[in-house]
């Protein structure tokens, strides 16, 4: 590389849906030599504080900025930890911070910029039931602070046509009450009674519950902001189990006659 590179850099890292022990080994150390963390407030919070080390909390919503503040202190030789939760490639911090990139100081684009994986809540989840993503799946983000409402719509219908297994995330929030009962009819309108959803709340967590209802069942306060809810494909079954939670799992291979049209 030329003279240009710097000894600061940026690391996108992702913490995992809550344990500790899913906290990959890599973003461990590079949380153990970062200058500065930075991220939204609870994420932050799950890093402890040591001599050396600056955190940097934010609130929701202003994910570009924070990602700039991330890059300004790199480019100053500082060692940047940006923290998501689960995976920082999914509906988090990734994205972010290369819009961020792309749109700033063209010395930026020089930093020694690098994205770490996590488990992803959709995965955390789904291992929680057993294997309700076993065949295709797409993961779906129903909040539309970032893109409107109608293309929501649009994919979750196109998807439950195409017969994918589904993962939604930020299916319910105070300011956005009614979006998840109109998804849930939508699947009604698609889907028979009878599909399999998943509400795992605070996955590997001491709050974690996972709940296995029908689409029938299934109701919009069954989710909040902390669930991530699985909605299985037309094959995706349940394996019942006496005093013990049900396996939900997805066959990996379709029959032909079951190919949609
Ligand atoms: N980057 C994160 C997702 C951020 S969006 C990831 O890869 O998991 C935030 C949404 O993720 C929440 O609204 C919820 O739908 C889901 N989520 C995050 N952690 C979760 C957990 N421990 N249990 C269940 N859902 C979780």
């Amino acid at each position: 590389m030329t003279g240009c590179v710097k000894t600061g850099w940026v690391k996108i890292v992702g913490l995992g849906p809550g344990d500790e022990a899913l906290v990959t080994p890599e973003v461990r150390a590079v949380v153990d030599e970062a200058t500065d963390v930075v991220g939204y407030i609870p994420y932050v919070r799950r890093i402890a504080p040591r001599p050396g080390l600056t955190l940097h909390e934010s609130d929701n919503r202003v994910e570009v900025e924070r990602a700039r503040h991330a890059l300004e202190m790199a480019s100053e030789g500082r060692r940047v930890a940006v923290v998501s939760s689960g995976d920082p490639g999914v509906f988090a911090m990734a994205s972010a911070v290369f819009e961020a990139v792309e749109e700033g100081a063209p010395d930026w684009r020089n930093l020694d910029i690098r994205v770490l994986p996590g488990i992803t809540a959709m995965l955390a989840a789904a291992a929680r039931a057993g294997a309700p993503m076993g065949h295709d799946f797409c993961a779906i983000n129903l909040s539309d602070n970032l893109k409107p409402w109608a293309l929501i719509e649009k994919r979750l219908r196109l998807a439950a046509q195409a017969d994918f297994a589904m993962g939604f995330y930020n299916p319910r929030s105070k300011s956005r009450p009614e979006g998840f009962g109109r998804a849930l009819d939508i699947l009604r309108e698609e889907c028979e009674p009878e599909r399999l959803i998943l509400f795992a709340r605070a996955v590997s967590t001491p709050e974690e519950e996972i709940r296995c209802v029908t689409l029938a069942e299934a109701t919009p306060e069954m989710a909040d902001m902390r669930t991530v809810v699985l909605v299985g494909s037309s094959l995706t079954r349940r394996i019942l189990r006496e005093g013990q939670p049900p396996i939900v799992y997805t066959p990996r291979s379709v029959p032909a006659p079951s190919v949609p049209e």
